[in-house]
C-alpha cells in the first residue's frame, strides 16, 4: 500500500530508493543490578564506552576518503569542519558528566548502565532544553547521539541488537531513528541517496552538512520506523518536505521524470556560467554571491558569480579551539585567500556575532546570564564598538588587505547614524597606526552599511551622504519590522516577505538609494528566493547577492523577466494589503499569461 509521511526538509532534491533501516527502535529496560554483580556492570560500561570512542575515530579517519567523490558538490564543508563536528562527541565520551555520574547513578539506584545513562540523558536533555539560546539548545541533540552511541554499544556486547549490515548498500535510503553528522558526513561515501531521520530539526548540524552534500533528507518524520518496513521503496521529495512509501506506479513514473528533469536543469543552468545576468528588456543585473567561508569559492568559481556580496566572517570565529578571537594575521589571510581567489570586488561584512550566533568568550562570558532578548541586544556592530580589542584587529587587517585587492566594507545591524560614524573613526585610528608602524595600508576603501533594522530603512535618505553603498538583509529586517524571532519555529508562519510592510520598507530604501545615486544591493535569503526575484526587480532591486548554489537559478529567472512589466505590477501590488490580491500578483509576475 502506498502511504505519504511528512517531516522537514532539510536538503532539496528528490531519492529514490529500497529503504535501509540502520537502527531499529530499541526499546531501553530497567534492570536491577546486585551488588556483587556491580563492578561487573560498571566494567561493561567502561568497555562500551571504549568501544564508542573507537567508533568515532574509526568515522573521523575515514574522513578523507570522503571528499574526492565529491565532484558534483560544492566544497562547502572543508574535512577540517565536518571532523569539527565529531570531535564534540569525542570530547562528550570524555566528560565525567558521562564517564562519572552514570557510574554513580548505577551505584545508587542498583540499575543496569543502559538504564543509568538514560537518566542522565533525561537531565542533560532537561538543562539543554532551558537555555535560551537557540544554538545551544540545539546541542542537546548532540546529547542524545552520544548516549545513544554509547547505549548501543552497550546493547550490542549483550547480543540485543539486531542491526542491518553496514555500511548500508549503495543506492539505499536510510532510516534511522537520527543521525550523528558523522554519519551523515559518510553517506555520500557510501553511495547513500537520502535519509529521513524521526528526529532533529532544520538547523541541527546533520541537517547542515546533508545540505552540504546535497543528499536529499527528511528529518523529524515522526514514527517513521513504525510504519516503513526494511527494502519498502521509498521517494524522498525535498522540495514538499514528503517521503512517499512503496509508490504507485503513476508516482514513481513522476518522479524519476523530475529526476531526469532536475539533473537536466543542473546541466543547462551550467551553461549560464558565462551569460550576462541581464532581463529581456536589456536591464543589467549584478549578480554576486555570499560566502561563508574561503572554502566556498570553489562553488563561487563555479558558478562564475561577477564578486562577493557577502562575506560573512563572523564564522572565523567559530570552530576554534582555544576560545580565543582570530588575531590580526588570521584576519588577513582568511581575506587575501578570498581577494587573490576572484576577479571581482569583496564586500567583507564586519563581525555580526551575537543573536543566535553566539561564540563563548567572545560574544558571551561562560557563567554570565544569557540576554533576554539576544536579537534585541549586543550584537554585531554594538558587540564591535564596545569591545575594541575584538575589533580593532579585523579594522587593520581589511587595511591592509585593501592594498591587495578590490574590496569594501559593510557593516551589520546599523540603527543610528552615529554608529556609521564611530566605525569610520575607527578606521581613521587603524589607518594612523598602521603608518606610524609603517605597515603597507589602504584608507581609501568603500564603507558600507547594511539595511536590516527598520529605523535605518525609514532614514535611508539620512544616512545615504554617509556611506557609500547599503545593502538589505532582509533575514533580519523581516524579524525586527515583523517582530518575529528567525530561528523560533513557533512564530515562523508569521515570517512573510510579502507583508505591506516589509515591501513599504523595501521600496523606500530603493527610492531613496536612486535618488541619491548610491548603490544599493540586497544579500538577504530574499534575493535568493526564485519566488521573489522578479518580485524585487519590479520594486527596482539591480544588485543581487544570493549564496552560490542557487546563483544560476537567479540568473536564469532575471534573463527572462521584463523589467517594465514587473515594474507596474510592483505598484499595483504596494497599494494593497489583501493577502490573496498580493499572491495573485506575485504569481502573475512569475508567470505571465
Ligand atoms: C540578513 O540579515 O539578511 C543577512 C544577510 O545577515 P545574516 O543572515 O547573516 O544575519
Ligand atoms: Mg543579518
Amino acid at each position: 500500500m502506498s502511504f505519504s509521511l511528512h517531516g522537514v526538509g532539510v536538503a532539496k532534491g528528490v531519492a529514490i530508493g529500497p529503504v535501509h533501516i540502520l537502527r531499529p527502535q530499541v526499546e531501553i529496560n530497567e534492570f536491577s543490578i546486585s551488588d556483587n554483580q556491580l563492578p561487573e556492570e560498571i566494567a561493561r560500561f567502561k568497555s562500551a564506552l571504549d568501544l564508542a570512542q573507537q567508533e568515532l575515530h574509526r568515522i573521523r579517519e575515514q574522513m578523507p576518503l570522503i571528499y574526492p567523490v565529491r565532484e558534483h558538490h560544492d566544497t562547502v564543508l572543508e574535512d577540517f569542519e565536518i571532523a569539527s563536528f565529531i570531535d564534540p562527541h569525542m570530547l562528550m565520551l570524555e566528560d565525567s558528566m558521562l564517564t562519572q555520574v552514570p557510574i554513580d547513578i548505577m551505584l545508587e539506584e542498583k540499575c543496569n548502565a543502559e538504564w543509568a545513562l538514560q537518566i542522565q540523558r533525561e537531565r542533560l536533555v532537561k538543562v539543554f532544553e532551558a537555555i535560551d539560546d537557540a544554538y545551544l539548545r540545539a546541542r542537546k541533540d548532540d546529547i542524545i547521539q552520544v548516549v545513544t552511541r554509547i547505549q548501543m554499544c552497550l546493547l550490542r556486547q549483550k547480543g540485543l541488537l539486531e542491526e542491518n549490515p553496514l555500511p548500508p548498500p549503495a543506492g539505499s535510503i536510510v532510516l534511522a531513528d537520527d543521525l550523528t553528522p558523522a554519519d551523515t558526513a559518510l553517506m555520500l561515501h557510501q553511495g547513500i541517496k537520502g535519509f529521513i531521520t524521526e528526529f532533529g530539526g532544520a538547523t541541527s548540524h546533520t541537517a547542515i552538512v546533508a545540505r552540504s552534500l546535497g543528499i536529499p533528507a527528511l528529518v523529524g518524520v515522526r514514527h517513521a520506523r513504525r510504519y516503513i518496513r526494511n527494502t519498502d521503496t521509498l521517494v524522498i521529495d525535498g522540495y514538499r518536505s514528503t517521503a512517499i512509501v512503496n509508490p504507485e506506479q503513476k508516482s514513481l513514473q513522476f518522479y524519476k521524470a523530475l529526476q531526469l528533469e532536475l539533473k537536466r536543469h543542473r546541466h543547462q543552468l551550467g551553461k549560464l556560467k558565462k551569460a550576462p545576468a541581464i532581463t529581456q528588456d536589456g536591464v543589467d543585473i549584478n549578480l554576486e554571491a555570499n560566502i561563508e567561508y574561503p572554502a566556498d569559492l570553489t562553488a563561487v568559481n563555479r558558478v562564475g558569480a561577477q564578486g562577493i556580496g557577502l562575506y560573512r566572517t563572523e564564522f572565523l570565529y567559530m570552530h576554534r579551539d582555544n576560545q580565543q578571537p582570530p588575531n590580526e594575521e588570521e584576519h588577513y589571510q582568511s581575506y587575501l585567500q578570498v581577494v587573490k581567489a576572484l576577479d571581482g570586488t569583496v564586500t567583507i561584512r564586519t563581525l555580526d556575532l551575537g543573536a543566535d550566533k553566539q561564540v563563548e568568550g567572545i560574544s558571551y562570558k561562560k557563567g554570565a546570564a544569557l540576554a533576554t532578548n539576544p536579537a534585541l541586544g549586543l550584537r554585531a556592530v554594538r558587540l564591535c564598538l564596545k569591545e575594541l580589542k575584538l575589533f580593532k584587529p579585523q579594522i587593520r587587517a581589511l587595511l591592509r588587505v585593501a592594498v591587495e585587492g578590490k574590496i569594501k566594507v559593510m557593516i551589520p545591524m546599523v540603527s543610528g547614524l552615529q554608529e556609521i560614524h564611530q566605525v569610520k573613526r575607527l578606521f581613521d585610528e587603524c589607518a594612523r597606526e598602521l603608518s606610524q608602524e609603517n605597515i603597507p595600508h589602504n584608507r581609501d576603501l568603500e564603507i558600507g552599511a547594511m539595511v536590516e533594522i527598520p529605523s535605518m530603512a525609514l532614514c535611508t535618505d539620512f544616512f545615504l551622504p554617509h556611506v557609500d553603498f547599503l545593502s538589505i538583509g532582509t533575514n533580519d529586517l523581516i524579524q525586527y519590522t515583523l517582530a518575529i524571532d528567525r530561528v523560533n519555529e513557533d512564530v515562523s508562519y508569521l515570517y512573510n516577505p510579502l507583508h505591506p510592510a516589509v515591501l513599504r520598507l523595501l521600496k523606500i530604501i530603493l527610492q531613496h538609494a536612486e535618488k541619491a545615486a548610491k548603490p544599493v544591493s540586497m544579500c538577504g535569503e530574499m534575493a535568493g528566493d526564485a519566488r521573489y526575484v522578479r518580485l524585487l526587480l519590479g520594486l527596482g532591486l539591480r544588485n543581487f547577492s544570493v549564496s552560490p548554489e542557487i546563483l544560476l537559478e537567479v540568473k536564469e529567472i532575471i534573463r527572462h523577466s521584463h523589467v517594465k512589466r514587473l515594474t507596474k505590477l510592483a505598484d499595483k501590488l504596494l497599494k494593497t494589503a489583501d493577502p490573496q490580491t498580493i499572491d495573485a500578483i506575485v504569481s502573475e509576475m512569475n508567470n505571465p499569461a
